[in-house]
């Protein structure tokens, strides 16, 4: 497990931080109480952030003066609020600081932490014509343990962008750039990517409130005068990966079903959207309905049921990728089969159906449990997607009738 060193020789503030990181994240914690435990403690163990109080027995910001020079995983905590304190500090190289003065700056620095893990996985064009001022940016971002890309201008950052689909998270534009500016840029990007997918922060040394509201009317998420302090930028940066992280949470909540981890009927509807827009492909699908499963309920009891559920779903993320199962409510389920010939789609989907047919699992109670699905499966051409999980659907019924434990389709597609 990974290690922070806290040093502190309040041994109350030691004693909140040491506990709200652990009860947060999965790191041990060390403490030290002045700047010699801490030198010692640092030959033996590698530390993944060092949290350390500007003024100790034995140190009034040496130790992380010295610190700072070799390691890049510094947070400060101090009880000073003054601008002379501050801007020492801030002239260090260090991820952040905080003020130890109630639990509202511990839950800061909670923030901090998790930011900084999650940076990693986080990718930031840097837009800038500016060398200098590109290479400082692109410096504080690195601190921050963020990817970053760059490019010199509007048209640039647009070729970046389609070599790295997919990729960028985040995106800092300057204002005045040869070539392509940073709101011609802006207005681009806003054509195929929404405030809530993909942020735009812009720089500008431009501050007129025209210019501001004219980026935000466009779309920028957010608004930096340059010369800008590290502490601002770095809160703004946090900011907007913050309300990022915030609404793909919401997102993935409402989409996801939450017995089998699934997608629900709510995500079908972007999925075919998406697929529509590929009119060239044919698709297949198919409607998946477990078997009696009101009897497996009455045999076994409801929580059984769920177990059932989540048996059956293991099953289907076997076979298909998740992108393409819908769990549409109940017992029954959507397969969605892009570029998948019918006679292709129903080859699959016998093979599930079969190796539902012979599985079995142990309920809590150790009651075994078995049962088989029916299926209808419909071709259709993407874009006609509503008619096609119609007739899955008739097929489906279809199956029913027939016996259940079958897959029922009709190749034609209309
Ligand atoms: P058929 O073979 O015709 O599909 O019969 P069936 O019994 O599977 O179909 P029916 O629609 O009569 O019953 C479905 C049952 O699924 C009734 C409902 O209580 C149960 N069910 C729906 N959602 C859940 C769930 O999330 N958990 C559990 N345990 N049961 C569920
Ligand atoms: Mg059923
Ligand atoms: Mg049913």
């Amino acid at each position: 497990m990974s290690k922070i060193l806290i040093v502190e020789d309040n041994d109350f503030f030691a004693e909140v931080m040491t506990n709200s990181i652990v009860e947060r994240f999965s790191y041990t914690v060390d403490i030290a109480t002045t700047a010699a435990e801490a030198r010692a403690l640092m030959e033996d163990n590698k530390y993944e952030f060092l949290i350390i109080d500007l003024i100790l027995p034995d140190s009034e910001g040496e130790l992380i003066e010295e610190l700072s020079i070799k390691h890049n995983n510094i947070i400060v905590t101090t009880d000073f609020e003054d601008t002379l304190t501050r801007k020492k500090i801030t002239s260090l190289e260090i991820i952040d600081y905080i003020i130890k003065s109630d639990s509202a700056d511990f839950s800061y620095l909670l923030n901090v932490i998790h930011r900084i893990n999650t940076n990693e996985s986080i990718t930031v064009l840097v837009v800038e014509d500016s060398l200098t001022v590109r290479n400082h940016i692109v410096q504080l971002l690195k601190v921050q343990r963020l990817n970053v890309i760059t490019a010199t201008d509007g048209l640039e950052a647009l070729l970046v962008m389609k070599e790295h689909p997919d990729e960028i998270d985040l995106i800092i534009t300057d204002y005045n750039m040869p070539n392509m500016d940073g709101l011609a840029l802006l207005k681009t990007i806003r054509k195929k990517h929404s405030i809530d997918q993909l942020p735009v922060i812009t720089l500008s040394a431009l501050g007129t409130e025209s210019i501001i509201a004219r980026f935000l009317k466009a779309g920028s998420n957010d608004y930096l005068l340059k010369p800008f302090s590290k502490e601002e930028f770095f809160c703004r940066i946090n900011l907007s990966l913050n309300n990022l992280e915030m609404l793909k949470g919401a997102k993935h909540a409402a989409s996801t079903d939450h017995l089998t981890g699934l997608h629900n009927r709510y995500y079908m509807h972007s999925r075919l959207e998406v697929l529509s827009k590929d009119k060239k492909s044919l698709n297949s699908l198919a409607i998946l309905d477990i078997d009696h499963f009101k009897k497996t309920n009455d045999t076994f009891g409801h929580h059984t049921g769920d177990l059932a559920l989540k048996f059956f779903a293991t099953h289907l993320l076997d076979h298909f990728d998740m992108e393409n199962i819908v769990r549409m409510g109940g017992e029954e389920f959507l397969i969605i089969l892009p570029g998948i010939s019918i006679n292709k789609a129903v080859l699959l989907l016998n093979n599930l159906r079969k190796e539902i047919e012979e599985s079995q699992f142990t309920d809590d109670n150790g009651s075994i449990v078995k049962f088989t699905v029916s299926a209808g499966v419909a071709a259709t051409e993407a874009g006609k997607c509503d008619e096609a999980i119609k007739r899955a659907d008739e097929f489906l019924y279809i199956a029913k009738e027939n016996g259940r434990n079958r897959i029922e389709f009709k190749g034609s597609v209309t």
